[in-house]
C-alpha cells in the first residue's frame, strides 16, 4: 500500500473529508464532490478487490480529485485525472500538493483538463463519479461509454434507481455487471436551488467488468 498510516476505510474516510471541493461550483456541469464516507466505500472495496495498489486507474470527470487522489493514496501506480473545468483542475492540484506534504504518495498523478469523450488511454480500471445527467442529457450513459472504451473494469456512481439501465448497456457492451454497493448518499446543499441542508437519496456503486 502507499502508506503505512491509512491502513482502514474510517481512516481513509477522515483524509479524504481534508480535500477540498469546488470552490463555486457549476450547475451546468453537475459539479457535486463525492461525500468522503462514499468515496471512502469504493476505494477501500476496490483496493480490497485488488484493484488499485500497483494499478492503472482513470477518474473521469474528476472534479477537485477525491476519488483519483484517493486511489493514489492507497498505493495505485499512475492515475489519470480527466476533467473539463480549468478551475477544479488547479484545486485537485492543490489538493495533490497538500496531501504530497502530509503522506507517501509514490504513484504518478496525470492532471488532463479536457473532455473526457477525448481521453483514449487504455487503464486497468476506471472509477468515477459521473454527472447523472439531470442538467447534461445522457451524460451518465456517455460516460459509461467511454469508460469501457478505455477500461475492462469500472467503478461507476450513479441513482440506485438506474440499475436496469445499467444492466442492459452493460450487456449490449458486453460487460458485465458484477456487484452493486448500494450508499445512502448525502447530498449537501451546494448549489442555491438546493432547499435542504442535506438532502439523502440512494445512490449505488456499480462494479462492471468485460465479459
Ligand atoms: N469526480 C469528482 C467530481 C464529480 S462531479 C468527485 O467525485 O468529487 C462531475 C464532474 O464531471 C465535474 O467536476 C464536472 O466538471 C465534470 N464533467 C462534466 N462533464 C464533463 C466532460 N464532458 N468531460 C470532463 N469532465 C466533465
Amino acid at each position: 500500500m502507499g502508506n503505512k498510516d491509512i491502513n482502514s476505510k474510517s481512516r481513509l474516510a477522515i483524509v479524504l473529508s481534508k480535500i477540498n471541493g469546488f470552490f463555486d461550483p457549476k450547475v451546468r456541469l453537475e459539479q457535486y464532490m463525492t461525500d468522503s464516507e462514499v468515496g471512502a466505500a469504493i476505494l477501500w472495496f476496490s483496493y480490497m478487490n485488488e484493484d488499485i495498489n500497483g494499478k492503472i486507474v482513470a477518474d473521469l470527470g474528476s472534479g477537485t480529485g477525491i476519488l483519483g487522489l484517493g486511489a493514489l493514496l492507497l498505493g495505485a501506480s499512475k492515475v489519470y485525472l480527466v476533467e473539463i473545468d480549468k478551475d477544479a483542475i488547479d484545486i485537485a492540484k492543490n489538493n495533490y500538493e497538500t496531501l504530497k506534504s502530509e503522506y507517501n504518495i509514490p504513484g504518478e498523478a496525470i492532471f488532463i483538463n479536457s473532455d473526457v469523450f477525448d481521453f483514449n488511454e487504455e487503464v486497468d480500471v476506471v472509477i468515477e463519479n459521473p454527472p447523472f445527467g439531470v442538467k447534461l442529457e445522457h451524460a451518465d450513459r456517455d460516460f459509461l461509454n467511454q469508460a469501457m472504451k478505455v477500461s475492462k473494469k469500472i467503478y461507476s456512481l450513479h441513482k440506485s434507481e438506474s440499475k436496469g439501465f445499467i444492466d442492459a448497456f452493460s450487456k449490449d457492451n458486453r460487460f458485465k455487471l458484477l456487484e452493486e454497493l448500494s450508499v445512502n448518499y448525502p447530498l449537501k446543499q451546494t448549489m442555491e436551488f438546493h432547499k435542504k441542508k442535506i438532502h439523502r437519496f440512494d445512490a449505488s456503486w456499480f462494479v462492471l467488468e468485460k465479459a
